[in-house]
């Protein structure tokens, strides 16, 4: 590994009560991973000036290399920068070109107001200390360091600040300092659906990369089960990036040819998008008819920039009357079936096609629970028909696992792989 050891701190009374969980500690933590750069300790404190203090000097005495998030805005709670400038013997000066951007910012967001005092406290800052610019928020960042090279970065908690911040600021301020051995973590990341983490562990089996000692052996491969499937991350590390790179490469290769009916694609892709990809490329609109997912597989689908060029629209079909009017569901049919049935689920989709003018309708009615659920139909049971035009129509029975949020959650990702497979099938 480099030689680069950081710890990190995040600060926040808000973190410790667990009313915000620390995404950025997981975000700075995969950063720096992949510059090659190693995350020895994690620590979070409130927002109190010792607290903050002995934290920060622990950290430095044992790395000597130090971030920190949160506690930089203009109110009392905010005590990063003073508390840490005492640890360095400096001084709080107030930084007039600070106080001057400050102060045009906040004019262009509340003209005629009076700009309070408590914002100029903003553009206090440790004597001699680099500033890192804030292109996301008011609070500018701060870069402490001594005369032996020790370090602190103090950057925003809100997250989008601290994102672009650590990419733009801390980043470049790093990489200098890791000399040639750095070596990077590297990972990989397929992602599946429609498959049990135990049924994908059986099909590969023990050691299934390389057995230990072999290059590929050394990669590790995680399981990652989610309400959007099973994640199989694989990850090298300790070795030349370019070396890691290979194997990892190497690696998903592997993985994928034994598992490839139930991949649909890598890293952070969104099956959403990987259909709307496939409708695009051959010109078919779509159409939703919800019932159980209340409007979730629209929002999947329209949270993808461009979907309108393949999404015309949806019905939110939750009452019955809603099913028959419409959607055109016979009466009868409700009535005789139920609504979580196959032929209701069947008349959804072909209705929402029909009536919308799409060439595909997918359809979901299911039992999301925690109340409702029956002995024929108990909590979980989800029907979800496909009617794509020229072709059959196609409804499949699921019996999804988890809580009422979870269920409509695989529903609606169980709706996008049928379709996703309507396709590969052809
Ligand atoms: P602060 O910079 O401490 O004023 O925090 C500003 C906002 O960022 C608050 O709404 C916090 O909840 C959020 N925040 C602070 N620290 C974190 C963190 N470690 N992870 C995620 N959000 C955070
Ligand atoms: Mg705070």
């Amino acid at each position: 590994m480099s030689g680069l050891r950081v710890e990190l701190i995040t600060i926040g009374d808000e973190l410790l009560l667990g009313f915000t969980i620390d995404t950025n500690a997981a975000h700075i933590a995969r950063t720096l991973a992949e510059a090659g750069v190693e995350i020895v300790r994690r620590t979070t404190v409130g927002d109190e000036a010792d607290r903050i203090a002995s934290a920060v000097r622990e950290a430095l005495e044992r790395t000597g290399a130090v971030i920190t998030t949160g506690g930089l805005g203009p109110t009392s709670d905010d005590l990063t920068k003073p508390s840490i400038a005492k640890i360095f013997g400096r001084k709080m000066v107030l930084d007039e070109e600070i106080a001057a951007a400050l102060e045009l910012r906040w004019r262009a967001r509340f003209p005629g107001g009076t700009f309070p005092a408590t914002n100029r406290s903003q553009a206090e800052i440790p004597e001699g200390a680099g500033i890192l610019t804030n292109r996301h928020g008011s609070a500018p960042g701060i870069w402490l360091e001594d005369e032996k090279g020790q370090w602190v970065a103090m950057i925003p908690g809100v997250p989008r600040e601290m994102r672009g911040m650590l990419a733009d600021e801390v980043l470049p301020r790093i990489k200098p300092l890791l000399g040639d051995s750095a070596s990077a973590v590297i990972s990989g990341t397929l992602r599946t659906t429609g498959i049990a983490e135990s049924a994908v562990a059986e099909i590969l089996g023990p050691n299934f990369l390389g057995e230990p000692g072999t290059p590929l052996g050394s990669l590790s491969l995680a399981y990652l089960p989610g309400v959007a499937g099973l994640d199989l991350r694989v990850t090298a590390k300790g070795m030349a990036r370019m070396e890691a790179e290979a194997l990892v490469r190497e690696a998903m290769l592997k993985l994928r040819s034994r598992v490839s009916a139930y991949v649909y694609g890598e890293g952070d892709v969104d099956l959403a998008s990987v259909v709307l990809d496939q409708c695009r490329s051959v010109r078919l609109k779509l159409a939703v008819a919800e019932s159980c997912t209340g409007g979730l597989l629209g929002e999947r689908i329209t949270n993808i920039p461009g979907s309108s060029a393949v999404f015309l629209g949806g019905v939110i079909a939750y009452h019955n009357d809603v099913k028959r009017d419409a959607l055109g569901v016979r009466e009868e049919d409700l009535r005789r079936y139920g609504a979580v049935s196959e032929e209701v689920s069947v008349q959804m989709a072909a209705g929402v096609r029909a009536r919308s003018g799409a060439d595909i309708g997918i359809a979901v009615t299911g039992v999301a629970g925690p109340g409702g659920g029956t002995r024929e139909k108990p909590v979980g049971l989800v029907w979800i028909a496909l009617n794509v035009s020229g072709s059959e129509a196609k409804a499949r029975r699921f019996h999804l696992p988890g809580d009422r949020i979870e269920i409509r959650q695989r529903a609606a990702q169980a709706a996008l792989e049928m379709l996703r497979r309507a396709f590969i099938k052809g």
